[in-house]
């Protein structure tokens, strides 16, 4: 029997129209290039994503095709974000990060036809335009006067473009599995693939992440997403924020500069934040360092790697709490977020520590599962660790291009290993290629890393798996000391005592002067892995 239910498309469009008549007075605060803190409404980012929508229609976009956009974090790329998706094109936001030869590959495999770029990027844009196959014209996010001078064909002032437009614009309707939106991600191996969202994965993830258990935002808040616009949109703040009517602090590119977070996270008054730990590292030793508090921000989402403890410790110690959050590209991103249950509170002070530090639970709406070798499904039971595979109408069944694996079984590898509680609490172990396998046994290490991270003169540490005569494989630590720190690598390998297995300690610490990491921002462990193939550990490895 069926229902007596409307059958509503849940679309991009369909929320900005209701933002625009519902929330328009809440804001968006801006840094940009050229204006160090713009001030709007919804309203009127929505009255110029209609001009820019009429824009791009004079430009001769078309439905499905794809537009790209080379910005950080602002209110042009908000306004493109919506003008792009809801006429019926795909907003394809490219990582200005990557090597130029992957920005080539991915602009070309989405075939964008207009590029939409930060005037910083336009150097950028003039080394790859001539292998640019099917991009027709550049616009620069800026005004005319601020227009840089460049060889390119085919530039245009965004402002100038849009200046001429109505702001009367008819959105056309559109099939709620209708691509809205593109990001690609780049693995370890291979060529980055692109993962094609859809409004009605957009809109159910943005309802999903707006839970209170999840980012729990409201009308009353002021959420600044430090992640970038172009990683899978911002962990969907700039859909989730504006459909409960949070304002928006969107924090262009002064985003790993922690004097700069903190001066934004003031004036605006900013009272939820997320990002990758980086970030707040660097947030939280300029508040250290200075004295300086952000008394106004109430928590902050931290994501994409691993949650440090020392990060963790440090906010709490000033009183913002800190939320775990795990995801992928692939799931638009959101999967597992940690706040603790009532219960949790009775336990005892490292019990608590430990849950907290753990990557949290399932949304629902995201069906996990870990499985062994054989591909057979895993206790919950806090202990047995497996492959990492999860389902749900927000995560990807293929990438973009590419058909469906004919040994695809309804769910999607995630190429994580982690093992869950009973009560659903999952803990990353490891990425499946990062895995070490010792004497037969796989040895965490991301909890290593983490043990070593929370060295007090450890900046920054990796832990990857070198081959070993008689355990095939044992763990080795590069870790970069923090300036002026004075430590011997015996005494950091000392610290692992008592903190983690005695044969998970490892074999060798060797001190570098950096780690190499991922467009992302991710440690890049298959250089590290190259880098030490031939590594000849210390001690002679006996048989
Ligand atoms: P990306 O698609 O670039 O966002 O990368 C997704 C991958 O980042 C995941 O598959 C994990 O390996 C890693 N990751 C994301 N969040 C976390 C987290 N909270 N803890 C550990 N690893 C994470």
């Amino acid at each position: 029997m069926l229902s007596t239910m409307m059958s509503m498309p849940l679309t991009i469009t369909a929320l900005m129209q209701f933002v625009d008549r519902v929330h328009g007075k809440s804001e968006i605060v801006s840094v940009t290039h050229d204006n160090p803190q713009h001030r709007y409404t919804y309203n009127e980012a929505y009255k110029r994503t209609r001009q820019l929508a009429n824009a791009l229609r004079a430009l001769g976009a078309e439905s499905d095709d794809r537009v790209g956009t080379l910005a950080f974090n602002d209110y042009r790329h908000f306004e493109l974000y919506y003008a792009i998706s809801c006429s019926g094109m795909v907003c394809h936001t490219i990582n200005p990060r990557l090597f130029p030869e992957q920005l080539e590959y991915i602009i070309n495999h989405a075939q964008d036809r207009f590029l939409f770029v930060d005037p910083m990027f336009v150097p950028l844009i003039e080394l790859l335009a001539p292998k640019l196959t099917y991009v027709e014209a550049f616009i620069i996010l800026c005004s005319q006067d601020d227009m840089p001078s460049s060889p390119l064909e085919n530039l245009y002032s965004y402002e100038t473009l849009i200046s001429q437009q109505p702001s009367q614009f008819d959105w056309p309707e559109l099939d709620e599995n209708q691509a809205s939106s593109l990001c690609y991600t780049s693995g370890t191996t291979g060529n980055p693939k692109g993962v094609m969202y859809s409004h009605r994965s957009t809109i159910l993830h943005a309802y999903a992440s707006a839970l209170p258990d999840v980012f729990g935002i409201s009308a009353r808040e002021v959420v600044m997403p430090v992640v970038p616009m172009f990683h899978v949109n911002s962990w969907g703040l700039v859909y989730s924020a504006p459909m409960v009517g949070a304002s928006l602090v969107l924090p262009g590119p002064k985003m790993g500069d922690g004097k700069s977070l903190c001066n934004l996270i003031n004036d605006c008054d900013v009272t939820m934040t997320a990002g990758v730990p980086t970030v707040w590292l660097a947030l939280l030793n300029y508040l250290e360092n200075s004295g300086d508090r952000v008394p106004n921000l109430k928590r902050l989402t931290i994501g994409g790697s691993a949650c440090p403890q020392m990060i963790f410790d440090g906010f709490e110690r000033l009183g913002i709490d800190v939320h775990h959050a795990w995801g992928m590209t692939e799931m638009s991103p959101l999967g597992t977020y940690n706040k603790p249950q009532l219960w949790e509170f009775g336990l005892s002070d490292d019990e608590y520590l430990r849950n907290r530090l753990s990557q949290g639970r399932p949304i629902f709406g995201v069906d996990i599962k870990i499985v062994d070798d054989q591909g057979i499904e895993l206790p919950w039971d806090d202990t047995a660790a497996g492959a990492v595979k999860v389902r749900g109408p927000w995560v990807t069944a293929h990438y973009y291009g590419q058909d469906i694996a004919s040994d695809f079984d309804g769910w999607f590898e995630t190429g994580d290993v982690a093992s869950i509680s009973p009560d659903g609490l999952m803990r990353i172990t490891d990425r499946v290629k990062d895995v070490i396998k010792s004497g037969g046994e796989w040895i965490s290490s991301i909890e290593l890393e983490n043990c070593a991270q929370n060295h007090p003169a450890v900046a920054e540490a990796a832990v990857i798996g070198v081959s070993h005569m008689k355990w095939a494989e044992r763990p080795l630590l590069l870790v970069v000391v923090k300036d002026g720190a004075e430590v011997s690598q015996s005494e950091i390998l000392q610290w692992f005592e008592g903190k983690v297995a005695n044969w998970w300690v490892p074999d060798a610490c060797e001190f570098v002067d950096s780690l190499p990491h991922t467009a992302t921002g991710k440690l890049s462990k298959k250089d590290l892995r190259d880098q030490y193939a031939n590594y000849a550990w210390p001690v002679a490895e006996t048989v």
